[in-house]
């Protein structure tokens, strides 16, 4: 039994000054009073902020990269850079590597890190098509494997295999499906890149097909303006945008939204906050290309990023502290069909992040055990 003492709770809604109580791995209370309980383990938090651990929905746990050969390959999570991030849950993924990459792998990742007791889901598919599964089937693999959350799949760029609208409406068939066998609204999760088609087939999925859009996230829509533009019309459609905060100016091209521009340009748009999600692409590679193909430049986004966006996003004072921690916390969650995350409620996982009112990383606790802990107590 754990007691986080006295700090100020977002839930990501605002509960005030509460003591929080932990079981196991699970919250069993928010309180004003302590209870006549024996704590193992007492953490003092007056002065700071209790949050939900960060959901990071797409992560290259097992590292990605090659488009300059084996040696630009990226490198696999570890659990430090997860903590230090205020990370407790990822989705990992597959990226232009299917090859030398596989989901077994993946799925193996996903379990090192939940043994070493942080959460980890995983998606069933890649950047090619016909996609990579394990059991030779997308629905299979959602229904039959437990860390299976959704299916991944490129789009409008030169390394997808320009998947016809057919073949996506019937993966996102599939996820709609195997989700519902599994009572969890699942999606398929669409890296989107440069190419001129951009958004198109998804926009006209989303407007023919209204019960498939709600399965439909596109992400790295801050690539470039008319990337953002099109992932404007997809949310009219019913579709859902999630910004890449691992891209910036410096890492892809001039046009580049950093992440909270785009997220203020979004919300001034008046359009639904629960349509948007912010993800770090984490170990993921963002290549830029000459004109003969080769590899200009290369960088790897952090993981890091998505706890500096939400800083950046309440600093700015672009969202209230509570809208953009959702962005980060309880809509993630819900992309990712895990109903026990994202949320510091009774019942949930303890998944919890401390911050210092600077908003700087105080401490972690990640399934009920405490991962991290500053060493000097200051509220900032
Ligand atoms: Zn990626």
């Amino acid at each position: 039994m754990i007691c986080i003492e006295g700090a100020t709770v977002y839930a990501p809604h605002p509960l005030g000054k509460k003591n929080i109580y932990i079981a196991g791995e699970k919250i069993i209370g928010l309180s004003d009073q302590r209870p006549e309980t024996f704590f193992d383990q007492v953490i003092p938090a007056e002065g700071l902020m209790a949050i939900p651990g960060l959901v990071d929905l797409h992560v290259h746990i097992t590292g990605g990269g090659g488009e300059a050969g084996m040696m630009s390959r990226s490198p696999e999570l570890s659990l430090e850079t997860m903590i230090q991030a205020g990370v407790t849950t990822v989705g990992g993924l597959l990226g232009t590597d299917t090859v030398t990459r596989s989901l077994e792998n993946l799925l193996g990742k996903a379990r090192a890190l939940r043994e070493e007791g942080v959460s980890a889901v995983i998606y069933t598919g890649g950047y090619d098509y016909p996609s990579p599964t394990l059991t030779g089937n997308i629905r299979r693999d959602i229904f039959l494997i437990q860390e299976v959350h959704g299916v991944k799949l490129s789009l409008a760029d030169h390394r997808s295999s320009y998947p016809q609208a057919i073949e996506i409406e019937r993966l996102l068939s599939d996820v709609r499906v195997a989700g519902m066998l599994r009572n969890k609204v699942l999606q398929l999760h669409l890296h989107i890149g440069d190419e001129e088609e951009k958004l198109s087939a998804l926009i006209d999925i989303a407007t023919r097909r209204p019960q498939l859009s709600t399965h439909i996230t596109a992400t790295h829509l801050n690539r470039s303006e008319a990337v953002f533009e099109d992932g404007l019309a997809l949310v009219r459609a019913g579709g859902n945008m999630d910004i890449s905060t691992g891209l910036s100016s410096d890492n892809l091209h001039a046009d580049t939204l950093s992440a909270d521009e785009a997220v203020k340009r979004y919300v001034d748009l008046g359009l639904p906050l629960d349509q948007l999600t912010l993800s770090s692409d984490g170990n993921g590679s963002a290549a830029e290309y000459n004109a003969d193909g080769t590899v200009a430049a290369f960088k790897i986004s952090r993981l890091d990023s998505l706890l500096k966006t939400f800083q950046a996003l309440v600093n700015k004072g672009y969202l209230s502290f509570s809208d953009a921690l959702a962005l980060v916390t309880a809509q993630p969650a819900k992309r990712l069909g895990l109903a026990y995350k994202g949320k510091l409620a009774d019942n949930m996982d303890a998944d919890i992040v401390l911050l210092r009112k600077d908003l700087s990383l105080y401490g972690v606790i990640a399934r009920g055990k405490l991962l991290y802990q500053a060493d000097t107590y200051d509220a900032g």
